[in-house]
């Protein structure tokens, strides 16, 4: 197994409307089953998910959070907009978006937008933006991609933050061992590899968070395509997650 990975340099500041399938072909060639991750950031702009927060007026539930989190009511609304679920308010924001991922401040972020106090949403619908970059990257060369959508994510447990898939399509998000034997014949049980996890984290690392200006990132050669209904079989049944349940517990209390 021969694998590459290489960031697509000279991308251009993004804008409403850009054709981010367009920009990439300009200036490499994808081949078939290639793997093409991009920052929801770059998406994001291009699907003009730029607001200001001059025009958000926070709620007093906003202005309460601010103050406790010590950040921006207008930030704290944008969050709460974004979110179907609250799981915990207070140090931090802890939201589900409505993809179902769960995650700090539903995404957004103020880093790498144009404007002082504009900020950046997260896609409305991760898994369409890529399904829509593979069916473009597709019509412009004729070559079938994945689709990975990735943004820099905290961890529980863990200090420092890592990428993680948001969406994705021509990839499964699970690459199941279950039921496979290890090196000395003992069957899996529980093995279940969240590859585009994995992917995003790498593809991460040559991003970086500053200014690169390197949002996109190919890997060749990992022979992970495949069909797939998107992200959402990453995300845990709400019934088995008991983080989850043990947070809304802590809440209540
Ligand atoms: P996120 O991880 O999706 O939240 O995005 P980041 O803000 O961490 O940015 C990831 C990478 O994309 C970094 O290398 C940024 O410099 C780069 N980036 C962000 N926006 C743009 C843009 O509009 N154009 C270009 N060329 N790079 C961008
Ligand atoms: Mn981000
Ligand atoms: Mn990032």
């Amino acid at each position: 197994m021969n694998v590459t990975a290489f960031p697509v340099e000279n991308i251009p500041l993004i804008k409403p409307g850009d054709d981010i399938a367009h920009l990439l072909c300009e200036r490499t060639k994808v081949k078939e089953h290639d793997i093409v991750v991009i920052s929801s950031t770059i998406v994001s702009k291009s699907e003009g998910r730029i607001i200001s927060l001059d025009n958000i007026k926070p709620t007093e539930r906003a202005n309460i959070i601010a103050q406790r989190n010590n950040i921006e009511p207008g930030f704290v609304q944008a969050v709460l907009d974004q979110s179907t679920e609250v799981l915990l308010e207070s140090p931090f924001l802890l939201v589900k978006i409505r993809n179902g991922s769960i995650c700090v401040n539903a995404g957004v972020d103020h880093s790498n937008v144009e404007g002082s106090n504009n900020i950046v949403l997260l896609p409305e619908d991760p898994d369409k933006s890529a399904l829509e970059l593979k069916k473009n990257l597709f019509q412009y060369t004729g070559k079938t991609v994945s689709v990975i959508i990735t943004d820099t994510n905290g961890r529980a447990f863990r200090m420092g933050q890592t990428g993680a898939a948001l969406g994705c399509a021509g990839i499964k998000p699970l690459r199941d061992w279950r039921g496979t034997k290890d090196l000395f014949g003992r069957v899996l049980e529980v093995k279940n590899e969240a590859v585009v996890d994995e992917i995003a984290g790498f593809a991460n690392v040559l991003m970086g968070e500053g200014d690169g200006g390197t949002p996109i990132v190919i890997f060749r050669g990992m022979g992970l395509y495949g069909e797939s209904y998107g992200i959402q079989e990453l995300y845990r049944p709400e019934k088995e997650d008991v983080i989850r349940s043990a947070i809304i517990r802590s809440q209540s209390i």
